[in-house]
């Protein structure tokens, strides 16, 4: 198994397995990416900014690369994010009168917290 040599600032040289550094390239800004480990002396999380140079030994000590940012969750379409059935007239006068009455949020409270699927049937 490979032994990554790694420093942590108050520990000093440290040994890490390749699946314990977390390396984030940053293919339009160089200086941006980035190696991050838990020393495993102190537990601390070790971040260090990561040169070519250093992206080569990480890359080639068998450290997987990653994107220096998490790509965003892909969104979902309105219809697929939204499973229950549709609000119709009939709700939204029954939201009016609870939210008129004196104990409206009492009621909110209660409709969400039981199971008002059932008790509407
Ligand atoms: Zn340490």
């Amino acid at each position: 198994m490979t032994t990554i040599k790694a420093t942590c600032p108050t520990c000093g040289e440290v040994g890490l397995t390749p699946q314990e550094i977390e390396l984030r390239v940053d293919e339009t800004d160089a200086s941006a990416s980035f190696y991050a480990f838990d020393c495993p002396s102190c537990l601390e999380n070790v971040r260090k900014p990561a040169d070519e140079r250093v992206v080569h030994l990480l890359i080639s000590g068998g450290v997987e690369v990653l994107p220096a940012v998490p790509p965003p969750p892909a969104r979902r379409k309105l219809s697929e994010r939204f499973d229950g059935p549709r609000l119709n007239h009939d709700d939204l006068l029954d939201f009016h009168t609870l939210l008129s009455s004196e104990n409206w949020f009492d009621g909110l409270l209660a409709a969400a917290t039981s199971d008002y699927r059932e008790s509407a049937a």
